[in-house]
């Protein structure tokens, strides 16, 4: 984690040296035990601290100066605190240190400039920096510019608000599904368009027209034929099973899916009998939107091919109510907390383009194929094969195609009502 400590085995080795003149076998030693070119010169210049025995940067020592300090300040951000803590103790030098100062440290404090991401202030910084050749000391009152960056306060809050705020909205969701199992019955046309939502928390499941009881088996009904967002549909319907409250879940599985990430499922590709089929081949939605792993594993269980494997409806609201809460409330040692930083670091990588790296506020763009359908109609496949997850789907950045489905698209007729060739 710090670039610059010194492990207990190195210090060791050389802790009785002395750095200004040291023998030519000691000098190859130190070049093999500290690999980075500037440590080598800062060792060779200033040694190691007399009470920690770290790396002196200049005439000070990094753990001796700011580690004793971490408990007096702190930015109000976890994640701030940690970065600005983890500079300190890796700064080669002066240049490199940063610090937390509160605003009444500043005095004379002059507007300057304007400009398109912050504006700018010269002021005065009363105690100055560290002195870097007396190290317990500042160097007093030293000229500063001040820069204000627009929408820069939080890292992660904004993700964290906003995936708490999903975590939410789905566990109201599974509840208004938990109800309808509850009573016995089945939504059957589970999908976003029947979610109303505002997406600040509250969400509930609509459109009941083809809600029915879970006891009427398909075959009692005369009519047979399947409705829905092919999407949203599970792949046992799309074979002309049963549809139970299981395959209500799958919907959800959906649903969670494209709360977290965004992006509307499939939505690069026809909605066809082809695609019918690679859903029962295991395909699921993917994109490169990383949501924690945690939300991904009750969505994986929400879509497994096995509809004995999906969990019920009532245990959905407590999971989702669990990992919001523990993002509400900073719980910044739970898993979920952690998972979270993550992906917010990968999604900052992958969607940013031109905003600091202190915010994201960008909003994700795609274009929706032109036969990409959502909403209700008939869907009547012939032929599909056995449901079956795919053999890595274990994650949605994974790789979700089998080796089965590598096949050549050229070969298949999807217009004919036929079994698509495999090649
Ligand atoms: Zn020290």
């Amino acid at each position: 984690m710090n670039k610059i400590k010194l492990s207990d085995d190195v210090i060791e080795q050389i802790k009785d040296f002395k750095y200004w003149e040291l023998t030519e076998e000691q000098e190859s030693l130190i070049d093999k035990l500290i690999t980075d070119k500037e440590l080598q010169e800062h060792y060779k210049n200033y040694g190691l601290c007399d009470v920690c025995k770290q790396l002196k940067i200049d005439y000070c020592c990094n753990y001796c100066i700011f580690q004793p300090n971490f408990k007096n300040w702190t930015s109000g951000n976890h994640n701030v605190d940690e970065f600005i803590q983890k500079a300190q103790l890796n700064a080669k030098s002066a240049i490199q240190i940063i610090e937390w100062i509160e605003y009444d440290k500043f005095e004379d404090v002059e507007y300057l400039a304007k400009g398109g991401f912050g504006t700018t202030f010269k002021a005065v910084w009363k105690d100055g920096p560290w002195e870097t050749t007396f190290c317990n000391q500042r160097e007093g009152e030293t000229k500063v510019v001040l820069k204000c960056l627009h929408n820069s306060q939080d890292i992660t809050a904004d993700f964290l608000k906003e995936l708490g705020q999903k975590l939410r909205s789905l566990e109201h969701i599974a509840y208004g599904l938990e109800c309808i199992h509850n009573k016995g019955l089945i939504h059957h046309d589970f999908h976003c368009g029947n979610i109303l939502s505002n997406f600040d928390e509250f969400a509930y499941v609509t459109d009941l027209g083809l809600c029915q009881p879970a006891n009427v088996k398909s075959s009692q009904n005369s009519n047979k034929k399947i409705y829905g967002v092919l999407p949203y549909v599970a792949p046992e319907v799309l074979r002309g099973k049963e549809y139970t409250q299981k395959s209500d879940i799958y919907g959800f599985g959906i649903i969670a899916y494209e709360f977290c990430t965004g992006f509307p499922p499939y939505h690069d590709i026809a909605h066809d009998e082809f695609l019918a089929m690679k859903v029962c081949h295991g395909l699921r939605p993917k994109c490169d939107y990383k949501i924690p792993q945690l939300v991904v594993d009750v969505i994986n269980q929400c879509w497994d091919a096995n509809p004995l494997k999906r969990p019920n409806a009532d245990e959905l609201p407590k999971l989702f109510y669990n990992l919001f809460y523990e993002i509400y409330s900073n719980r910044v040692d739970s898993v979920i907390y952690k998972q979270v930083e993550e992906a917010d670091e990968i999604n900052k990588k992958s969607f940013s383009t031109v905003q600091s790296s202190l915010s994201f506020t960008s909003t994700l763009s795609y274009t929706t194929h032109p036969q990409a359908v959502y909403t209700s109609r008939l869907l009547d496949f012939k032929n599909l094969p056995e449901p079956k997850n795919a053999d890595k789907n274990n994650d949605l950045l994974g790789v979700l195609y089998s080796d089965s489905l590598i096949m050549d698209f050229t070969e298949l007729d999807i217009n004919s009502k036929g079994m698509p060739t495999v090649g």
